[in-house]
C-alpha cells in the first residue's frame, strides 16, 4: 500500500512528508484512509523529547478516516465504515479485562513503542523499516493501520474530518468529568486550563448539568471560549488567586477540580479548592519526576480524593458514538475549538499547536 506519511527522524517538531508504504492489515488489523487527524500535545511531547518513541517514527493519534480493508480475523468493523482512531490496548491484561482499557497494562509496548506486539514494524520509507502503531495507528499519513479494538465506528451523518480529536484529547477531557469524576445534575466543578482538553471538560459539565463551572486559566480569549461554552465563572489566575475567588463563591469548595495544566500552582490551587468528599483530578505533566505539594491536613479533614485519570477511562466504543451523538444534538459544540489545515502545512499546524495559536489543529489528508 503506497501513501505519504509525515516522518520524524529527530527530535524537533520538523517532520517531512515523504512517500511511504504501508503493510497489508493481518489478522486483527484494519487499514484506513486517513480523512482527517487531530494534533494533540503528545504529539509534541513525544516529537521533541529523546527516549520516549524510536526514531524515524510516524506520529499522530486522533485519525479520523474510512475502513478500506480489514483482517480475516475482524468481526466489528467492514470496508466503507467510519471510524475514529484512539490509543490501543492489548485486550488481555487485567485492567483491560476490567473495562479500563487506558490503564492497559501493556500500554508502552502498544502506544508508544513503534512497532506491533511481536515487534514487526508496519511502515518503509526511504527503502528503511520506520516505526507505526503510535497509539495503535501513526495517523500523521495518507492510511493508517490499526487494530480492530482501537477503530471505532461512528455515524456517517457526523462531519467525519471533525471527529479524530475524539480519540484523544477531548474523550479526556469530557471523560474525566463524565466518567473518571462521575459529576451529577447540580453538583459544582473548577477546570484549571481551558485548552482543548479543559473545555471538552466544561462543555461535558454543562451536558451533565453542573451548577457551576469555574474555568481557570491566563488567556483571556480561552476564558471567553469557555464562557460561551459553559463556564459559569471565568478566573483569570495570573490577574486574580483563583483559590481565594473559588473559595469565597463556594463557601466550602467545589464538589470536583480538574488540572489540565500541569503548572504545580494550579495542581496546589485545584487540590486545595476540593470540598468535603470531593475529588480532584490529575490529567496533565510536565515530566516523570514532577511532584506538587499537597495538604494533608486539609485533604484528610475533607476526605478528598486526588486520582490521576488517563483518556477520561473512556471504554472507547461506548463513549466515542455517545460524544458524536452529543455534538450532533449541538450540546458539545467542539468545532469550536478546532482549525483545519492541509497535511501539506503540518509545520504550521505543528507550531500552532505548540504556541497555543491553536487550540485544536486537525490536518486533511485531501
Ligand atoms: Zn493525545
Ligand atoms: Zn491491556
Amino acid at each position: 500500500m503506497n501513501m505519504r506519511a509525515a516522518v520524524c527522524g529527530d527530535h524537533t517538531l520538523a517532520m517531512p512528508i515523504k512517500p511511504a508504504t504501508l503493510d497489508d492489515p493481518r489478522v486483527d488489523e484494519v487499514l484506513v484512509r486517513i480523512v482527517a487527524t487531530g494534533i494533540c500535545h503528545t504529539d509534541i511531547k513525544i516529537a521533541t523529547t529523546p527516549g520516549l518513541s524510536p526514531r524515524p517514527i510516524v506520529l499522530g493519534h486522533e485519525g479520523a478516516g474510512v475502513v478500506e480493508k480489514v483482517g480475516a480475523g475482524v468481526r466489528k468493523l467492514a470496508p466503507g465504515d467510519h471510524v475514529v482512531l484512539t490509543f490501543d490496548s492489548c485486550g488481555r491484561c487485567p485492567t483491560c479485562a476490567m473495562g479500563k482499557p487506558s490503564y492497559c497494562h501493556e500500554v508502552a509496548a502498544v502506544c508508544f513503542s513503534g512497532k506491533r506486539l511481536d515487534g514487526s514494524t508496519t511502515i518503509r520509507c526511504e527503502d528503511a523499516s520506520t516505526h507505526g502503531n503510535f497509539f495503535g495507528q501513526s495517523s500523521f499519513a495518507t492510511h493508517a493501520l490499526a487494530n480492530e479494538r482501537n477503530a471505532i465506528k461512528v455515524r456517517k451523518d457526523a462531519p467525519l474530518e471533525l471527529l479524530g480529536p475524539l480519540g484523544c484529547g477531548l474523550q479526556t477531557g469530557a471523560g474525566a468529568v463524565l466518567n473518571s469524576l462521575g459529576l451529577r445534575a447540580g453538583q459544582s466543578i473548577a477546570v484549571f486550563g481551558v485548552g482543548a482538553v479543559g473545555l471538552a471538560a466544561v462543555m461535558a459539565a454543562r451536558v451533565a448539568g453542573a451548577s457551576r463551572i469555574f474555568a481557570v486559566d491566563v488567556v483571556e480569549e480561552r476564558l471567553a471560549l469557555a464562557k460561551e461554552l459553559g463556564a459559569t465563572t471565568a478566573i483569570n489566575g495570573a490577574k486574580t488567586d483563583a483559590l481565594k475567588e473559588i473559595l469565597a463563591a463556594t463557601k466550602t469548595g467545589v464538589d470536583f477540580a480538574l488540572d489540565t495544566t500541569a503548572n504545580d500552582k494550579a495542581i496546589e490551587q485545584a487540590v486545595d479548592c476540593v470540598g468535603p468528599l470531593g475529588a480532584c483530578g490529575l490529567i496533565a505533566n510536565k515530566n516523570p519526576a514532577q511532584a506538587a505539594q499537597v495538604k494533608i491536613l486539609g485533604s484528610m479533614l475533607r476526605g478528598r480524593t486526588i486520582r490521576g485519570i488517563v483518556q477520561g477511562d473512556s471504554v472507547p466504543d461506548i463513549f466515542i458514538p455517545r460524544l458524536v451523538d452529543f455534538f450532533m444534538d449541538g450540546r458539545f459544540p467542539f468545532d469550536k475549538l478546532v482549525k483545519f489545515y492541509p497535511f501539506d502545512n503540518i509545520a504550521e499546524a505543528m507550531a500552532d499547536a505548540d504556541s497555543g495559536a491553536t487550540i485544536k489543529p486537525i490536518l486533511r489528508m485531501g
